[in-house]
């Protein structure tokens, strides 16, 4: 799995920071997408990347503020164009269904591919085969929410040694043992998968919140993932503008990844306000309380492997 931030400011696009848009990418599963936000000029920045917008498969909206959907209804129509024909589904708070379907309705868009719109809600959980994706309600004036995505756990690969000395030879049967609690053979011989596999591969737990104030509240929900993303508009000192904009600060989210007991922490949509100097002063702050966070940036690919080494 791997993420590209592809919008990471806040409010209003810069030269430097489009509005906010993420992608997370499953380079295990023929490279699908599932895109988290969908700033203005999202498919633009898009361009700028690998990403076949036809390759998205999902679209979750943290909230319905322009600089987290303006970007919706030209990214949902270009697809059609770029050889889009399979399913998508948004998923977004009450209001998302009514917004894009009158944003299509009225410039005449007719899409290619089936599009499915879903309203979320507080507790809402989505099982798909491999993910689990759990929603939280947030604090940010407007419904806002937070999504986790708990990757169920795998089994372990095939121990081709242990197959070999039991006389099975490489080829298509591997899929079927692994497949399969038990396989019979041709031969009469019966093999237990539980025999001839590693250890469980264990899943990973990502967070990605929309716009809140207060962050700690929600430590429960977020504990022991191994990656969070989330906002922070403002640094230590302006806690209270943050508290008033319905926003978080560098500090509060920093303990809360402390708290959290998270593995690492991305801190986006960065208000244009703070530049150069300040900008690292900014990541610094986070720092002192939580090492292991980073700032992000449009167009930084981060991986998210089985195990951050701090
Ligand atoms: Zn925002
Ligand atoms: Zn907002």
């Amino acid at each position: 799995m791997n993420i590209t931030f592809l919008g990471t400011g806040a409010g209003l696009p810069s030269k430097s920071r489009n509005v906010s848009a993420i992608a997370l990418h499953f380079m295990e599963n023929q490279g699908s997408v599932w895109l988290f936000d969908c700033g203005e000029a999202t498919q633009h920045q898009i361009l700028h990347t690998s990403i076949r917008p036809r390759k998205i498969e999902k679209i979750f909206i943290t909230h319905l503020h322009g600089d987290h959907i303006y970007g919706l209804p030209g990214l949902l129509s270009s697809r059609s164009f770029q050889e889009g024909t399979t399913p998508l589904t948004v998923y977004g708070p009450k209001g998302i269904k009514q917004f894009i379907e009158t944003s299509l309705s009225v410039s005449g868009t007719q899409l290619l591919y089936p599009l499915h719109i879903v309203e979320i809600f507080d507790g809402y959980q989505l099982n798909e085969t491999n993910f689990i994706v759990d929603v939280i309600k947030l604090e940010h004036g407007i419904d806002s929410f937070g999504f986790r995505i708990t990757e169920k756990d795998q089994i372990g690969e095939l121990q081709v040694d242990k197959l070999k000395k039991l006389g099975i030879e490489p080829g298509p049967i591997y899929q079927q043992i692994k497949a399969n609690d038990v396989t019979h053979l041709p031969s009469g011989q019966q093999i237990y998968r539980k025999d001839v596999v590693g250890p469980m591969k264990k899943g990973r737990k990502l967070i990605i919140f929309g716009d809140t104030r207060n962050p700690l509240q929600f430590k429960d929900f977020i504990d022991q993932s191994d990656l969070l993303i989330h906002e922070a508009t403002f640094n230590g000192n302006s806690q209270e503008i943050a508290y008033q904009y319905f926003h978080s600060s560098n500090v509060e989210v920093a303990q809360l990844a402390k708290q959290a007991g998270v593995k690492k922490l991305v801190l986006t949509h960065i208000s244009a306000r703070y530049q150069d100097e300040e900008l690292s002063n900014f990541l610094s702050e986070a720092c002192v309380i939580f090492p292991s966070t980073i700032l992000a940036e449009d167009f930084l690919t981060i991986k998210v492997p089985r195990t951050f080494d701090n």
